[in-house]
């Protein structure tokens, strides 16, 4: 295909067929040689590389498609969202370096934020200017949020916010931090909580990196001691933090990171051409078991495919999905688990012999296996998502 380097962005009433065209022609011209994860000439990108890809992106019209213009958005609706994140998922490309910010923070300060919140933070979230993080998770409230303790006590016109949060992605690099805390006690539960948006360089803010099974430091403990806030960095009335925080978990269970499904799909035709690149390992693809497996994962895949188009339309149509974000959850993390074991299984049979795209393969697919054993943990376990569906989707009692 021809491929324009830079083609006319379409008329906001174009329709979603017009944004498809546009993107997947600017994102193949665009996209640096070396970030293609499947390329041989890829090199891990630095923050600054990533960041600057982001930002071009936005530029170009393709993020913030369904936030309000006075916000720096395009106005767009989740047709022309679903159809650029088709496309993005389409092409091996580093995942988002803000997605807390994008998929999450930013639909929570819509929803809850005031006017002047709305204008500081949304336009720099888009062009990638502050990175967020989300600190709700605590030692003792992971699934369960209500028995979080981190606390925050009102002084006149500010906020002293005592506690610790963990497992808290992006911590190190990120300029804002999206708070979970409690205003009153524990026996409160729901009651009682308030979310903020705290600048990581206040004082009293210590940031202790974890490092993960892949070598990384992605993750952090954050400790909050005597940090004073002022009352403009409360998100939302006091008391309303657990709906805002409820809010947050659905967006991030069912409607963020739409290209997921699309991406899996590139990933599978990755790793089958890196097989058949390599006479030794497309040897293994004659086999009926791979083949079998392979088939499981293409069915999985295309039913995430309909669940996210029939969220789209859901929402499209001005309906509420409710707790279904939760299968949309549960499928996601399951299938490319599963996925992740059969690709790992394949590369294992790479050889310093292998071809050079194979040797690649297995480089990229063994760091991919080791993060999908996360994925079934973060943004809510499976068994959190099957209680969620068990009772508030089929109407089973709590205890059988
Ligand atoms: C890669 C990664 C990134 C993360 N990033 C962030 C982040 O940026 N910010 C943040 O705030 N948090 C983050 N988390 C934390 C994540 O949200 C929590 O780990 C998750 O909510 C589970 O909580 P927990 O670890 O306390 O486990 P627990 O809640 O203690 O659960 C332990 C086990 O008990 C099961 N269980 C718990 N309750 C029930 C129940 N009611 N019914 C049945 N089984 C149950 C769970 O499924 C699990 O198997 C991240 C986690 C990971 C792995």
């Amino acid at each position: 295909m021809h491929m324009e380097q830079n083609p006319t962005r379409p008329d906001p009433a174009a329709g979603p067929a017009a944004y498809r065209d546009y993107a997947r022609q600017w994102l193949r011209a665009h996209l640096p040689g070396h970030m293609h994860a499947d390329s041989l000439a890829y090199r891990t990108p630095t923050l600054d590389e990533c960041r600057d890809w982001e930002a071009s992106m936005y530029h170009a019209g393709l993020a913030g498609m369904t936030w309000p213009q006075a916000y720096g958005g395009l106005g767009l609706t989740l047709r022309e969202h679903l159809v650029v994140n088709k496309e993005v998922g389409a092409l091996a490309m580093p995942e988002s370096v803000s997605s807390i910010g994008k998929e999450l923070a930013g639909p929570i300060i819509q929803t809850v934020g005031t006017e002047e919140q709305k204008l500081q933070f949304l336009p720099r979230i888009l062009a990638i200017q502050d990175y967020w993080c989300q600190g709700f998770s605590e030692p003792d409230a992971g699934s369960d949020l209500a028995r979080l303790r981190t606390k925050a006590t009102q002084e006149g016109d500010s906020w002293r916010i005592n506690g610790q949060k963990i497992w808290t992605s992006g911590a190190a690099k990120a300029h804002y931090c999206l708070l979970l805390t409690r205003t009153g006690t524990v026996a409160d539960k729901h009651r009682g909580m308030l979310m903020f948006a705290v600048p990581m360089d206040t004082p009293g803010i210590r940031v202790v990196p974890i490092k993960s099974i892949d070598g990384k430091e992605s993750f952090a403990e954050v400790f909050f001691d005597n940090v004073v806030v002022p009352d403009s960095a409360r998100l939302g009335a006091p008391d309303e933090g657990w709906n805002a925080a409820i809010r947050v978990l659905s967006i991030e269970r069912a409607t963020n990171r739409m290209y997921r499904a699309w991406r899996f799909d590139s990933e599978l035709r990755q790793l089958v051409a890196a097989c058949k690149s390599d006479p030794e390992l497309a040897k293994l693809l004659d086999d009926g078991h791979t083949q079998r497996r392979i088939g499981e994962v293409v069915g999985e895949i295309d039913a995430l495919k309909g669940l996210v188009e029939r969220t789209v339309e859901q929402l499209m149509a001005g309906k509420s999905i409710g707790a279904r974000g939760s299968l949309t959850k549960l499928h996601w993390s399951e299938c490319h688990q599963a996925f992740m074991g059969l690709a790992l299984s394949l590369v294992s049979h790479v050889t310093p012999r292998s071809s050079a795209l194979a040797q690649r393969a297995k480089k990229h697919f063994t760091t991919a296996y080791l993060f999908a054993r996360a994925e079934t943990i973060y943004a809510g376990t499976t068994e959190v998502q099957l209680d969620i569906i068990a009772q508030r989707i089929m109407n089973l009692p709590k205890d059988l």
